[in-house]
Parts: structure tokens; sequence; C-alpha cells
């Protein structure tokens, strides 16, 4: 295969809540650390607490970058986020700036999501519902780490209320305080391309009444779930995948915001099964050629 497209530094993927790399050898980056392997890339798809702050999960996202240099022998990476984990890449890059290349957030909940907002108005900290939660995602985040095929480390640690303020607007914006690289000044404006020598780049996508819940999305579940979900949010009504908010994501260079993908269909979730025309690998394999055009 031809790498002359490659990017310079290797790839390392960073998935969101409840992420993993592979359960039971299924991928949770849908044919594309595939595609870009094909193009030559290399590509690293770690693992961090699935549920946990984005302070704690980078901690753990520092450790990985640190074997991937040791492995490859490259001194810097290019981190690439879904969901929080854009928030975990952004944690690692802001604390090691000479080790990171490029950040770039996929449907990252950059300045919070209004789903997160919501759980904690109808289930408030202390509550019976919020503790019913609590004990549902803990067992999700349990069986997920028995079926992990993809990641033979020790048992991560897990925080279902570390996890949920790391995602709420209040939290978000605490964070942001402390982390404000590639932040936009203003709300839909773009961010700094660049800082402290790390350049910042951010993609997302909106549901789309007759795109996104037909093709492949018809017999997919979680489309249906980030329809229900968006009935949560108030300030990007009718703007959000789901779980992130169109505005919310923006990091750095906005390559886009409206493409038409569920917060799941971004990933390439599920099984490939996406909205009508869709083709969410594409913007990977485009966004890994714009990486090497940039001489990274
Ligand atoms: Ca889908």
């Amino acid at each position: 295969m031809s790498n002359t497209t490659a990017p310079r530094y290797p790839l390392v993927l960073v998935p969101g809540l409840l992420g993993f790399v592979r359960l039971l050898g299924y991928p949770y980056w849908y044919g594309i650390v595939s595609a870009l392997r094909r193009q030559g890339a290399k590509v690293f798809p770690v693992l961090v607490s699935s549920v946990h702050s984005s302070e704690v999960r980078g901690e753990q996202l520092l450790e990985r970058i640190a074997l991937v240099l040791k492995q490859t022998g490259a001194d810097k990476v290019h981190l690439i986020g879904h969901s929080q984990g854009a928030l975990t890449a952004r944690y690692a890059a802001a604390l090691k700036p000479q080790w990171v290349a490029s950040v770039t957030s996929v449907a990252g909940p950059n300045h919070g999501s209004e789903l997160a907002d919501f759980l904690q108005r109808k289930a408030p900290h202390g509550s019976l519902r919020e503790r019913v939660l609590a004990a549902l995602l803990r067992g999700v985040a349990r069986c997920m780490a028995w079926l992990e095929t993809g990641d033979k480390g020790p048992r991560l640690p897990m925080d279902v209320a570390a996890a949920q303020h790391s995602l709420t607007a209040e939290g978000v914006a605490a964070f942001n305080a402390q982390y404000p690289q590639g932040l936009p000044d203003t709300w839909g404006g773009e961010g700094a391309a660049e800082v402290n020598g790390v350049r910042y780049y951010s993609w997302s996508g909106t549901l789309q009444a007759g795109i996104t819940e037909r093709g492949g999305n018809r017999f997919d579940g979680p489309n249906v779930a980030c329809r229900l979900f968006a009935r949560t949010f108030r300030r990007e009504h009718g703007h959000c995948d789901g779980m992130v908010g169109r505005y919310s994501s923006h990091l750095g260079s906005v390559i886009g915001d409206e493409f038409p993908l569920d917060h799941f269909d971004i990933i390439n979730q599920t099984f490939g099964l996406v909205g009508k025309g869709a083709d969410p690998v594409k913007l990977f394999v485009e966004h890994a050629q714009r990486l090497h055009a940039a001489g990274l």
C-alpha cells in the first residue's frame, strides 16, 4: 500500500465514555483503524478508564503516549479523540505539548453536553434516580471490561460521578478554565489553529431529518437513542448529534460541524450503519491526508 499520504507521526485514537478498543474483537473505531492503516498510517487505538474524569483519563493517556513513543521511536503523536476522548486528548496536550503534534476533537463536548446537564437536573446528586443510573452505568462498564479483547492491561478505575461532572456545562467550564488551548473566544467561532506547537482541529455532525435516520440508520438502535436524547437540548435544540451540540464541539480549526452524522455514526457505528449518503470513514482518511500535507 502507498504511504505517500500517511502522516509522519503515529495516530493515537482516544475513545469516549464507555469507550473500548475491541469488545470480543468488535472495534470501537469501526472500519476506521483499518482504513487509516491501508493509507500507511501508524494507528494506535488506546484504552483509558471507560467511566472517569477527563483529567484521570488524560493521565492514563499520557502513559499510553509514552509507550507509543517508545515503541515507534517517534518524538510526537497525533491525538484523535471521540466525545469525551477529545477532552482527554486536550488534557494530555496541555500537560505535554512537546509529545503532541495535533489534537483532533471528533464530536467532542468541548463546552459540555446538554444531555449530561439534563441528566444532572433529572437525577440530582444523592437522589434515588442518580444511584440507579450510576449502578447501571457501572454494570455496563464492568461487562465491557470483561469483554475487552483489544487491551490486555490491568483493570482501570471507574468513577461515575467524576465522569458525569466532566461532561456537564459547569464541569467542562471548570476544565476549560484550566486547559483553554484551542478553544474559540466566541460561541460558534473557531479556536487558534496552533497553541504551544500543537495543532487543534475539530469536526462534528448534526441530526438531519430525512437524512440521518434513513439509509443504514433505519436498522440502528443508537440512532433512535440519539433522536430521543436530542429532545433534551435547549441551547442547541435542533443543532446537535444527540449527545453534543454543533457549537459546543468547536475546537481549533473547525473542519465541519454539520456532517449528517449522529454521535455514533461519526465513528461509523454500529457495523457501519449510518445515514443516507454519509461516509464517516472518509473524514478520518482525509484528515490523515491533511496532517500529512501540513508536514505532520
Ligand atoms: Ca449509526
